[in-house]
């Protein structure tokens, strides 16, 4: 076993921990941690600052080979994945480009399949790589929001791991924060200070930097939430804890851990979180006991699911620790007298006609809408408030989660024929306008599946998307630009596909959606002549179509 192992030094649970070097040549500073909390997911791997630039050369931690490169206009934009022979996957998402011999088969892909977005899967021999090999550039592709490296590492199940727990070293000398704390009352009879309803503690702080909260008076079934984050040394990033413990009188309750997690169960991160605050007040509240339909593996230790039970007279406590992975530690305390007192604040749950039996199927027709939700689409019996007024469709609020899709169909038999092609079902967005929901027609019915609540409607798109060069002008000699621009934008559906040729031939043309940018590198060795024809052809979502053409010089080399 020493001789198969000889060289490497293994942490907890036998990862290893100095297999993996930083990808990066300048020093790791996070962006972004593992497990932290976003829209609809737990972050799954670590955020390496750039210094707000693109184009660093990004290295092969290990030796391994490219096991898949993915490209897409959304999400890790372009992303790569080595398969290093210990079973971990390294992932780089949002770069700018690969290098070498990667960046070439990418580009011979998309050339031969005339396509940008490709996903692939080169076996073991095709593209071996050493540690320390150049194997891409930074970027800020996809869903980023500024220039950035997502670095993942996964297990042999494809689960996303803590990267930390490899070995790599971000100094941290700071306490997690602990910014608010919550009790929730949850038994029939169950109060905080003679409210149902959530209620938000005061904290006093300690002479220790520790926190207490006032004294309450509750009795019953209850559990606690918080809004916590952690700050490293050297950035201002509010990133999140590493683990979250809590105990009664003492004894352990509850234990969240961000070690390792599945993407299966990633969006549960809307059961977990309290999504009706999020959606009120833009911070997330982590709740410390787990409800039902919530599988999240990253609750490691539970006790009565995490929930207390406080009895009349007796006084107890309620503690809270929260650690960084480095171990600094916050400690919150919660003095708890047991009362059991008149209720003055009741819950209140507004009742309608659709109450929702979450492990069933239900149908509901209103009006021209029919919608449809499969069973385990919500997490919890829910009353629903859906109203029709004609084209629109006030479906709830959004202000409880949506697990998995929900069907909304709408009859459009009263449309002239002519005009139901160009309809789609949008969500209406807070400035009133029809966000295009993805929709399928069937003759005279139109179909969207959403995971939001809100208003729909029925909304129709007339007009084709715009398309208009930015660096270039019909006519005119280019002969020392690398980079051909076009801004194409659409009003109401939105873009869904594109198509470029010179002189006939396709071209790769990439779309930044951020930026409304089609952009052509030269560099890609189309052979041109002196006068060239470009075309580009810009489809909407519900089909509407724009073609732009323009002649252009080039001096040939
Ligand atoms: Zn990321």
């Amino acid at each position: 076993m020493l001789l198969l192992f000889g060289g490497f030094a293994y942490g907890q649970n036998g990862i290893p921990t100095d297999y993996f070097s930083n990808p990066l040549d300048i020093n790791l500073v996070l962006s972004g941690n593992f497990g932290e909390m976003r829209a609809n997911h737990f972050h799954s791997g670590l955020d390496l600052k750039t210094e707000q630039r693109e184009g660093l050369p990004v290295y092969a931690p290990a030796d391994g080979y490219v096991s898949r490169i993915n490209v897409q206009h959304y999400g890790y934009g372009k992303a790569l994945y080595i398969l290093h022979p210990n079973g971990y996957t390294t992932v780089y998402g949002h770069l700018r480009s690969f290098a070498g011999d990667i960046e070439k088969y990418v580009k011979d892909t998309q050339y031969s399949k005339e396509t940008f977005e490709v996903e692939l899967f080169p076996d073991k021999t095709l593209l071996p790589v050493k540690k320390g090999d150049l194997i891409a550039y930074t970027g800020n592709t996809g869903g980023s929001g500024g220039p950035h490296l997502h670095f993942e590492i996964r297990d042999s199940s494809q689960r996303p791991m803590n990267p930390l727990l490899f070995g790599i070293e971000i100094p941290d000398s700071k306490k997690p924060i602990v910014s608010a704390i919550f009790a929730y009352p949850v038994g029939e009879d169950a109060h905080i200070n003679q409210s149902q309803n959530r209620t938000k503690l005061r904290m006093i702080k300690q002479k220790d930097g520790n926190y207490k909260t006032e004294d309450i008076k509750a009795f019953g079934k209850i559990g606690f939430g918080i809004t916590t984050y952690d700050q490293q040394d050297g950035a201002s990033n509010k990133n999140g804890a590493y683990s979250i413990e809590t105990r009664f009188n003492g004894s352990q309750k509850f234990k969240v851990l961000f070690d390792k997690f599945s993407f299966s169960e990633t969006r549960y991160l809307n059961r977990y979180t309290d999504y009706n605050y999020y959606e009120t007040n833009k911070s997330m509240i982590q709740k410390l006991f787990r409800e039902t339909n919530n599988p999240l593996s990253i609750i490691t230790e539970e006790d009565n699911n995490g929930f207390i039970i406080v009895q009349d007279s007796l006084q107890s406590i309620y503690t809270i620790e929260v650690n960084d992975f480095n171990g600094n530690r916050m400690y919150i305390s919660v003095p708890i007298e047991g009362a059991k007192l008149e209720i003055l604040d009741p819950k209140n749950i507004e009742k309608t006609d659709d109450y929702i039996y979450a492990d069933h199927a239900t149908s509901i027709t209103k009006g021209k809408w029919s919608i449809y939700i499969p069973a385990n689409s919500l997490y919890e019996d829910t009353y629903l408030n859906i109203k029709d007024e004609g084209d629109v469709l006030e479906f709830h609020e959004d202000l409880i989660p949506i697990h998995s899709n929900i069907s909304i169909t709408a009859d459009i038999s009263s449309y002239n024929e002519a005009d139901r092609d160009k309809l789609y079902i949008g969500r209406l967005n807070y400035r009133g306008q029809p966000y295009y929901t993805s929709t399928t027609r069937n003759g005279d019915k139109l179909t969207a599946k959403t995971r939001t609540f809100g208003s729909y409607t029925i909304a129709s798109d007339t007009t084709p998307p715009t398309i208009k060069p930015v660096n270039f002008s019909e006519g005119k000699w280019i002969s020392n630009q690398n980079f051909l621009q076009l801004k194409i934008t659409d009003d109401l559906s939105g873009i869904s596909s594109y198509r470029a040729t010179i002189n006939e031939k396709f071209i790769l043309m990439e779309y930044d959606y951020k930026k409304d940018v089609l952009t052509y590198n030269f560099n890609d060795n189309v052979n041109l002549e002196t006068e060239n024809n470009l075309k580009v052809i810009v489809i909407d979502n519900v089909g509407n179509s724009a073609t732009f053409e323009a002649k252009f010089f080039r001096k040939q080399p």
